[in-house]
C-alpha cells in the first residue's frame, strides 16, 4: 500500500513543524514554498562572518514547546538558555533591569518612583490572577479580560509613569504594537512571558525549520494558487518555474500567512474565513548592522518608551543572544520600529531608512557610521498580529470553528499572539488533526 502524501504549504516554523510530524506518523508530506529559502519569518541571512536573524530575534523563556521540539530533533546543544540584562531608558539614561530576578529589578528600579512601586504589586497581582488563563487552551477564559487596550487598564489601575514606562514600554518592545490600541490581554501575556531567563539558537532562527525539514522534500519557488477539497482527497495546483501543475493529495496543511490562506482556499469554512479576513497584521521595516565593534553596553535589549525615543520600540545586540552572530570582537544591533513609522517607510529606499534609523541611535550608541561593517533593511508585510480589544472573542469563535475531521488543516501564528512557539503549537496541532483523520 503507498504512503498517503500529505501536501503542506508554506515553510515558515508552522508549516516545517506541520511536515515533520506529519512524517513522524508515517506520512509523506510535500512541502511547497513560495520564497526561496526556508523558515518564513524565521529568516537568517548571513554576510561577512555576521549571522543575522531578519525575522524572529528571541524567544522568550516561556516557550518551552519550542524548546523540547529542538532538543527532539537534536538541537539541544544549539538551543541556548540565557539570563539576559535588559535596559530601558529615562530621561535619556539607561536603566539597566537584570532579568534573571525580573520582579526584584523592576521593584528597584530608578525607572520609578516609590508611589508606583507599590501600584505595580497592584499589576503583578492581576497578572499572577490571569496566569493560568494565559495559554493556548484557555481563551475563553480571557474574553472578559479583553475589554480595554493597555492604556486604558494602566491609566485606570496604575498610573502614567507605569504606563510610560513599563506597560506601555512592554508592548511596544515585545510585539511593535501601539499600546494605546492593543489589548491589555496582550501586556498579560507579555508579563507572564518574561521569565528569568530566554532562549536563543545557535546558527540563526531558520536553523529550527530547517532541521524539521531536513530529509522532507521541499518545493522552493512555488506558489500555491488553488487547493480544493474533495470527498477521497484534496488537489493542489501551484505555479513554479515548469508551469502550473495540479497534483492529488489524501490531505492538506495550509501554513501560510492568514490572508493568502483564504484566498488559495477558497473552501474555508465561514468562521475561519472571517477570523482570517478581519484580523490586521503590523508591518516591519526592520534594520540590522554588524558593527566592527561591540558596543560598551551589558544589555542584550533596550525597550524604548515611546516617550524616550517615539520611532524605535526595540534594540536587540545580537551578539550577546548568541556567541555566533558576529565574528570574534565584532557586535551586531538589530533595530526595530513602531508599526506606523514601518508603514511610511516601507517603500523608502534603504540608505534613507539607515541614515535615519542611525540619527535615531545616537543618544544610546553615539555615532555608529564608522563602525558598521554590514547593514540590512528587511521588510515584512506580515510581522506580529494586532490584537485589539475584542480579539479573545474572534479567536475563540475561530477555534471553535475548526472541523477536524477536514483535509484541509490551517496552522500560522494568529491566535493568540504571533511568536515562534504560537507557530510550533498550531503546526503540531494541524498535523495531529490530519493524522487523526487519515489513521482513522
Ligand atoms: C520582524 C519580526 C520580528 C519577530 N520577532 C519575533 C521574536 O523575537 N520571537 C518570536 O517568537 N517571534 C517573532 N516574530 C514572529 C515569528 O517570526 C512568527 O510568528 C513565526 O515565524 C510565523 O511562522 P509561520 O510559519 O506561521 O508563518 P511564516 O513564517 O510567515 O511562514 C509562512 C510561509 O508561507 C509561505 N507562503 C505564503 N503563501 C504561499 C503560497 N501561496 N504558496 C506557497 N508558500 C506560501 C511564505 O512564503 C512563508 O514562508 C517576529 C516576526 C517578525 C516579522
Amino acid at each position: 500500500m503507498s504512503v498517503p502524501t500529505v501536501a503542506v504549504v508554506g515553510a515558515g516554523v508552522a508549516g516545517a513543524m506541520a511536515a515533520y510530524r506529519l512524517k513522524a506518523a508515517g506520512l509523506k508530506p510535500l512541502v511547497f514554498e513560495a520564497g526561496d529559502y526556508i523558515g518564513g519569518r524565521a529568516r537568517t541571512l548571513r554576510k561577512s562572518g555576521f549571522i543575522f536573524d531578519t525575522g524572529a530575534v528571541g524567544l522568550l523563556g516561556s516557550y518551552n514547546r519550542t524548546r523540547d521540539v529542538a532538543r527532539e530533533i537534536g538541537m539541544g546543544s544549539q538551543f541556548l538558555t540565557i539570563k539576559p540584562v535588559g535596559a530601558i531608558p529615562r530621561d535619556g539614561v539607561l536603566r539597566y533591569l537584570d532579568m534573571a530576578r525580573p520582579i526584584r529589578s523592576f521593584l528597584s528600579s530608578e525607572l520609578f518612583s516609590v508611589r508606583s512601586k507599590f501600584k505595580m504589586l497592584k499589576m503583578v497581582r492581576d497578572v499572577v490572577k490571569l496566569r493560568n488563563n494565559l495559554d493556548y487552551e484557555q481563551i475563553d477564559a480571557l474574553i472578559p479580560h479583553d475589554v480595554e487596550s493597555v492604556e486604558e487598564y494602566s491609566l485606570r489601575e496604575l498610573n502614567e509613569e507605569i504606563y510610560e514606562y513599563l506597560t506601555g514600554t512592554l508592548t511596544r518592545g515585545a510585539w511593535l504594537a501601539a499600546a494605546d490600541q492593543a489589548s491589555v490581554i496582550q501586556f498579560f501575556w507579555t508579563a507572564k512571558n518574561f521569565t528569568p531567563h530566554m532562549y536563543s539558537l545557535m546558527g540563526g532562527m531558520s536553523s529550527l525549520p530547517e532541521t524539521l525539514l531536513k530529509g522532507t522534500e521541499v518545493l522552493l519557488n512555488t506558489h500555491v494558487v488553488d487547493v480544493h477539497e474533495g470527498k477521497q482527497g484534496v488537489s493542489v495546483t501551484y505555479v513554479n518555474q515548469s508551469g502550473e501543475t495540479t497534483r492529488p493529495f489524501e490531505a492538506c496543511v495550509i501554513a501560510t500567512e492568514p490572508k493568502p490562506a483564504t484566498k488559495i482556499f477558497p473552501q474555508m469554512i465561514e468562521g475561519q474565513k472571517t477570523y482570517l479576513n478581519t484580523i490586521e497584521y503590523s508591518r516591519s521595516v526592520n534594520v540590522h548592522f554588524g558593527l566592527s565593534a561591540k558596543p560598551d553596553h551589558p544589555e542584550m535589549y533596550i525597550m524604548m518608551p515611546k516617550r524616550e525615543c517615539p520611532d524605535i520600540t526595540t534594540v536587540f545586540l545580537d551578539h550577546l543572544k548568541a556567541p555566533d552572530r558576529a565574528p570574534p570582537g565584532k557586535g551586531m544591533i538589530s533595530v526595530f520600529l513602531r508599526s506606523d513609522w514601518c508603514d511610511e517607510r516601507f517603500d523608502t529606499e534603504d540608505n534613507v531608512v539607515l541614515k535615519e534609523v542611525i540619527a535615531k541611535l545616537r543618544p544610546f550608541f553615539g555615532d555608529i557610521s564608522s563602525s558598521v561593517e554590514e547593514s540590512m533593511v528587511q521588510r515584512w508585510d506580515y510581522c506580529a498580529l494586532k490584537v485589539k480589544p475584542g480579539n479573545a472573542r474572534l479567536m475563540s469563535e475561530y477555534n471553535r470553528a475548526i472541523d477536524p475531521q477536514a483535509r484541509v488543516q490551517i496552522a500560522g501564528d494568529f491566535a493568540p499572539f504571533s511568536s515562534v512557539n504560537t507557530a510550533v503549537v498550531s503546526g503540531e496541532r494541524a498535523a495531529k488533526r490530519v493524522v487523526e483523520k487519515l489513521h482513522a
